[in-house]
């Protein structure tokens, strides 16, 4: 319906086997919004980011996007729908080019005219890329990799972008430079879900968090509030 959020999750249960991974949990993405889901190691972030994309199925619960169903698609479905998923490990196609890399990120789409002016809007948020556009994805440096694993998912022209832990090892100064991108995108109007273990990062850009904890929703509110948490501070933010 019209007053439905881009992006829900209800009572959301995921399983492997005999470990339930998800508990039920609830979440809100509106359009527009850059929400944080934080947590620590195996709390069950990167399963509910698969459930989204589809590539896990839930056991319970509902996924709805735009308010219709979506539990049962599959990955490519997803895409066409408008989610994409940066998952985490920068997986690059290493003996390609960067072009090549980001060209594959538009597989589902016709539009030539289109793919070109998003290809260069690329290389404008990640100039290092432009740069590099005729290097092998594998010989960039982890950073770079992770900004041409962003840019990849861009290159499918997303409603919604899902990023595992983008900041996973990289040095300072190249985490600031992924967050500012991704603030940027957000500033340009694209809804943001973000995966961080690096919680004081991703705060610094995100509107809203929430805080998983072995496959539970633990705590929730403006990037403000849990900035300012002592509890959250002591247990997450502090930890990075
Ligand atoms: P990390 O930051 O370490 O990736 P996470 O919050 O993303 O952690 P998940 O990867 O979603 O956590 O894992 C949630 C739980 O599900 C963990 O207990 C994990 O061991 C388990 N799990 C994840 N993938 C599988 C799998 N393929 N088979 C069995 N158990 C799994």
């Amino acid at each position: 319906g019209p007053q439905a959020p881009l992006l829900e999750l209800r009572n959301l249960v995921v399983r492997y086997g005999s470990i339930t991974a998800l508990h039920g949990i609830n979440l809100k993405v509106q359009a527009g919004e850059l929400v944080t889901l934080l947590g620590a190691n195996g709390a069950g972030k990167s399963t509910t980011l698969r459930a989204i994309s589809g590539l896990i199925h839930p056991v319970g619960g509902e996924i709805l996007w735009h308010g219709g169903l979506i539990n049962r698609l599959r990955t490519e479905r997803t895409v066409k729908l408008g989610i994409s998923h940066c998952p985490e490990g920068r997986r690059v196609l290493s003996r390609q080019s960067v072009a090549d890399n980001l060209a594959l990120g538009a597989w589902l789409r016709r539009n030539k005219v289109a793919i070109a002016s998003d290809l260069e809007r690329c290389y404008a948020l990640f100039p290092r890329l432009a740069e590099r556009r005729s290097q092998l994805a594998g010989s960039l440096s982890g950073g770079e990799q992770q900004m041409l694993a962003i840019s990849r998912s861009l290159m499918a022209r997303p409603t919604l972008l899902m990023l595992d832990e983008p900041s996973l090892g990289l040095a300072p100064r190249l985490v600031a430079e992924v967050m500012a991108a991704l603030s940027q995108l957000h500033r340009d109007g694209l809804t943001i879900l973000l995966v961080e273990q690096n919680a004081q990062a991703a705060l610094t850009i995100a509107d809203r968090g929430l805080v998983l904890e072995a496959g539970s929703i633990s705590a929730g509110g403006s990037a403000e509030q849990l900035l300012a948490d002592n509890s959250l501070q002591a247990s997450y933010l502090g930890a990075n």
